[in-house]
């Protein structure tokens, strides 16, 4: 088996490799026709017909050529990237591509601890700007108020005066 299902055996979040493979390079590596090297992996009829129309997913494709005695990079070296690329996640601060390690969260969202603390540190220094500007816009209001109330008070006080 290829070390890619390792990540998937741990349960984390992943998309599966959509891809799917055509058999003709593993029948040209087994040195054989397509119908004689399916026959050879004991894959005969409708399935072989279903193989040699629409090709194999990787799992397929890694089985088969595992029976023929190649890894599957040997026969698809393309499958490779599409299956580290299955894997992947994209870090929601730094937006690089990053592999999971085992056992982490299913909902993983960053590539580093680093990551994760600048993307909560943003949030947080985000949310105390929100609130010192609301601190001064209510002492702004709560000493211009006043002042209109103690002008009103000096006014009273000097017509009352002057009466
Ligand atoms: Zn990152």
């Amino acid at each position: 088996m290829a070390a890619s299902y390792v990540v998937v055996a741990m349960g984390v979040r992943v998309t599966p490799n959509p891809r799917r493979y055509p058999v003709e390079p593993l029948a040209a590596a087994m040195g054989l026709t397509v119908h004689g090297a399916l026959a050879r992996l004991s894959v005969s009829g409708s399935t072989q017909a279903d193989y040699r129309s629409r090709g194999v997913t990787y799992r397929v494709a890694d089985r088969l050529a595992v029976r023929a005695g190649f890894h599957p990079a040997e026969v698809w070296p393309e499958s490779t990237e599409h299956e580290i690329d299955a894997i992947s996640l994209t870090c929601d601060e730094c937006e690089t591509r990053f592999i999971p390690k085992a056992r982490a969260r299913p909902d993983v969202r960053f590539c580093s601890k680093r990551c994760n603390k600048r993307f909560h540190y943003r949030k947080r220094y985000a949310e105390a700007i929100g609130e010192r500007e609301r601190a001064r816009s209510r002492q702004f209001y709560a000493e211009n108020t006043e002042y209109e109330r103690a002008q009103a008070r000096r006014r009273y006080h000097a017509n009352k005066g002057a009466a």
